[in-house]
């Protein structure tokens, strides 16, 4: 397995703070076909809370597990609505299993994730197919989980593909959780906010990657 520092993952976390601008329009749009419109704002007023709590941000003094539990208290204190405590809490258990340390081992990352995944999952109660961000991000689970000897670069390639082609796969179905579940049939055919926002998020851990 390779090594991912501090510096890899600040880095990731810049991505996400550029994807969620550039993203804003476009998932508020998908949230008001089926929900309230509000995700790409949701994850936009989060990630300006990030940016500007990474501006004091001491990479000497500071660690891996520091940097993502300010990234997931800025999700879980200032963005309302159900995605803001989703992925706080992914962002907090990410961290919170990696013990304080500078650098990890891609497996460490994985073990991280998986750890996330689960907390996502404990928080929303959501099942495979209730078309939420849990449709697209057990399969990312598995597939990292499936491929730890794998070359981390390609691995996070393919898992990116497979989260996209899994937001996809879910588009005909009915949402069982969340606010599109009010919508009933209505829902059938449009994407899941939640999903698309997720690999977008991934796609960040993948172009921090040198
Ligand atoms: P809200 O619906 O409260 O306005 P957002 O629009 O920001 O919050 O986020 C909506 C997304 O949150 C959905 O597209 C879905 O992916 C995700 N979501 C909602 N409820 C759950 C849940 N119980 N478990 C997992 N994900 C959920
Ligand atoms: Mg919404
Ligand atoms: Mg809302």
């Amino acid at each position: 397995s390779q090594e991912l520092d501090l510096v890899y993952f600040v880095k990731a976390v810049k991505n996400m703070i550029v994807m969620a601008e550039e993203n804003r329009d476009y998932l508020s749009q998908l949230d008001s076909d089926v929900g309230d419109g509000d995700h790409g704002i949701n994850l936009s007023i989060g990630f300006r809370d990030v940016e500007k709590k990474l501006e004091n941000f001491d990479i000497e003094t500071e660690n891996i597990s520091s940097l993502f539990k300010s990234v997931g208290m800025s999700l879980l204190g200032k963005v309302g609505g159900a995605s803001g405590p989703l992925y706080g809490s992914f962002f907090l258990a990410f961290g919170s299993t990696l013990n304080n340390k500078k650098v990890i081992t891609t497996d460490e990352f994985i073990t991280a994730f998986g750890a996330a995944v689960d907390k996502v999952q404990f928080r929303g109660k959501a099942e495979l197919n209730d078309k939420t961000m849990i449709d697209v991000l057990i399969p990312a689970k598995e597939y990292l989980f499936a491929h730890k000897e794998s070359d981390f670069k390609d691995t996070l390639v393919e898992v990116v593909k497979l989260m996209k082609e899994r937001s996809i796969e879910i588009k005909p179905l009915v949402a069982k959780k969340g606010r599109a579940m009010r919508l009933g049939d209505r829902a059938i055919g449009h994407f899941d906010p939640g999903a698309e926002s997720s690999w977008r998020i991934l796609e960040c851990f993948l172009l921090a990657l040198n």
